[in-house]
């Protein structure tokens, strides 16, 4: 069931955008159908300009984890934009949201913010290269950290070679200071790093990644970064880009007990606007100029409308404890359920799940990409036809926000009894 509205809308777009989107994953290619044009958001639904009503499990990638149009986020960031939407000087919201976020990840000593999350990485790996004045850089198969160019690399045949990008436009140049290695192989990880140890200034991971879908390490596998990349003078950075606030007040360094060098931080702190944040250690940050010789800058850095937004956020979250707990069950009651109904492979963590057309386990990129993808988008478009808006690929993760009930997750058990 595909609307004519959807049609018409996505073929004015393609005679003006480049291929109709301003990201990829938008324009539904996986599923080969136009993709739903969204009109508005309120609480856990989208409604489309197709007048249909979806459940959304995408929640915009992550950000909205309080769901659409939350009364307290919409009201601060109106309240901001009436004093004046950017002054392009310092604020006290930039303060303000800073603390937040440093009581939440006690490893951020100092924070800085930017407009998004590869905004954020890009910075983070120029600083980690500033400090240590290394340049390589190893990251892990199947982990995505924003359109950098020096993380498009998978490299997929192993430690030694030289990595591959996975973009035209990047040139070997560049990544030829990245290395990749299979998320969840800890010998290929030490392997690699004692390869290049004096040459590595920072070894960069999704905690938990979410980019291959969700993917939970290892007992013991962020440990060995941790322990090895302090061994080598190697900075360890989190990408919780999709992890931060994502299934506590904190991140996946706080549930697994890692202190990171550099942390990486953008969607839910922002509270649906453009922001990214990178932070960490003093010492570090301290390099930033204008105390120190790393440059970094940005015009709308720290705007007023997405402090506003930032800040009502993660407040509520602070106030609300068991938002979290609430959100996780639900998540924890649907992989039960879903896993009693179907042969899949459910991977979960916190309020984040993926479901992978696959029996067996998936614990990294390889994995991941082995399961059946047609008969997944599949699904994912019979989804779409009952009003529920699951992320619109494979090897993408799904979220729930506070609004969201067993009652919800039961609507997708349903369907996944149906097919
Ligand atoms: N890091 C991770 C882990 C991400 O998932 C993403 C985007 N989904 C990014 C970085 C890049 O963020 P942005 O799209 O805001 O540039």
């Amino acid at each position: 069931m595909t609307s004519s509205v959807n049609r018409r809308l996505f073929a004015t777009a393609r005679a003006v955008l480049a291929g109709g989107v301003n990201s990829p994953v938008r324009s539904f290619k996986a599923l080969g159908r136009p993709p739903v044009f969204i009109a508005r958001g309120s609480g856990k639904y989208l409604f489309g300009e197709d007048g249909r009503r979806y459940l959304d499990f995408c929640l915009s990638w992550g950000p909205l984890i309080l769901g659409h149009a939350h009364p307290t986020v919409v009201a601060a960031v109106t309240a901001a934009a009436k004093r004046g939407m950017t002054f392009g000087t310092c604020i006290k919201a930039e303060a303000e949201l800073a603390s937040l976020v440093q009581k939440a990840f006690p490893s951020i000593q100092r924070v800085r913010f930017v407009s998004s999350g590869t905004e954020a990485v890009m910075s983070a790996l120029r600083l980690a290269r500033g400090f240590t004045g290394k340049s390589m850089i190893l990251k892990f198969d199947g982990c995505y950290h924003g359109h950098v160019d020096a993380l498009l690399v998978n490299a997929g045949s192993g430690v030694a070679g030289l990595a591959r990008s996975s973009s035209a436009g990047v040139p070997l140049d560049v990544v030829r200071h990245t290395v990749s290695v299979p998320f969840n192989d800890a010998r290929a990880f030490s392997r690699a790093v004692k390869r290049h140890a004096r040459s590595l200034a920072a070894v960069i991971v999704e905690p938990v990644p979410g980019n291959m879908g969700v993917v939970l390490p290892e007992p013991g596998f962020l440990d060995l970064l941790r322990v090895e990349t302090k061994r080598h003078g190697i900075l360890l950075v989190f990408d919780e880009v999709i992890t931060g606030f994502r299934s506590c007040f904190g991140g996946a360094q706080t549930v697994f007990g890692i202190e990171p060098d550099l942390t990486v931080l953008g969607k839910i702190i922002g509270g649906g606007m453009p922001v990214g944040a990178f932070g960490g250690r003093k010492d570090i940050m301290d390099r930033l100029a204008p105390e120190g010789d790393v440059y970094q800058a940005g015009t709308l850095s720290g705007n007023p409308l997405a402090m506003a937004a930032g800040i009502a956020t993660l407040t509520w979250l602070e106030h609300t404890p068991q938002a979290y707990a609430r959100m996780n069950d639900v998540v924890a009651w649907l992989a039960d359920q879903w896993r009693a109904v179907s042969p899949w492979t459910i991977n979960r963590w916190g309020s984040m799940f993926s479901v992978f057309a696959a029996r067996e386990p998936v614990t990294d990129y390889a994995a991941a990409r082995a399961q059946d993808s047609k008969v997944l988008a599949r699904f994912i478009c019979a989804a779409l036809d009952k009003g529920i808006y699951l992320p619109p690929a494979p090897c993408e993760t799904a979220f729930v926000s506070t609004r969201h009930t067993r009652a919800d997750a039961r609507q997708l058990i349903a369907l996944s009894r149906s097919q």
